[in-house]
């Protein structure tokens, strides 16, 4: 792709993201997600919405409020945001699911947007400074896009999220870490 195709205005018009910063914290997060995890119940209530459509509608259209007031969601139907600070990847004008790209600015700047920071610098630091750093070591799945619009919520209560990312210590399966690719952030970016 030419350079100048990865201009802000030539992004606007394609309707791509933009970064978004997390209106609450990675700890928040991490707290309020502990009450939403996988249990019996979650997974019966998932399993209800499942098979009414309106009572589905409903409740997706709540997430969807919710997580993009918050978060900036864009609705992939599989949450990465346990795995990146709480911070969405699909803001990413690139919607990267592993990141950062080699655009991005020595300030942590985005490469599309250079005024905004990189989500992935974000969600680095999130991370890190929640004790979440090593987080950022996991390898994502590409998105996929059949379950767009979807609510993750339910994804996530019927168990799909579970091969989302690689798992921290599979034997003889590690990915290369992003500090061994020399992918720490340069700067801090507020
Ligand atoms: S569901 Fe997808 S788009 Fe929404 S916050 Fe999670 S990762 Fe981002």
């Amino acid at each position: 792709m030419a350079t100048d195709d990865l201009t802000a205005d030539a992004a606007a018009r394609r309707g791509w993201p933009r970064p978004f910063r997390p209106r609450i914290g990675a700890r928040l997060g991490y707290l309020l997600h502990a009450g939403l995890a996988t249990n019996r119940l979650y997974a019966r209530v998932a399993a209800w919405l499942e098979r009414r459509p309106r009572a589905y509608a409903a409740f997706t259209t709540v997430e969807r409020v919710t997580k993009q007031e918050l978060f900036g969601c864009r609705m992939c139907g599989q949450c990465a945001l346990p795995a990146t600070g709480y911070t969405c990847p699909m803001t990413c004008p690139k919607q990267l699911r592993n990141g950062p790209c080699g655009g991005v600015s020595a300030s942590g700047g985005c490469e599309v947007h250079p005024e905004l920071p990189c989500v992935w610098v974000v969600a680095y630091e999130r991370s890190e400074q929640a004790g979440h750093g090593a987080d950022l070591d996991l390898l994502q799945r590409p998105v996929d896009q059949r379950l767009r619009d979807q609510s993750s919520w339910v994804n996530y209560w019927q168990g799909r999220d579970e091969d989302l990312w690689t798992a921290a210590d599979a034997e003889g399966a590690r990915p290369l870490l992003h500090r061994e690719l020399g992918l720490h952030p340069v700067g801090g970016v507020r």
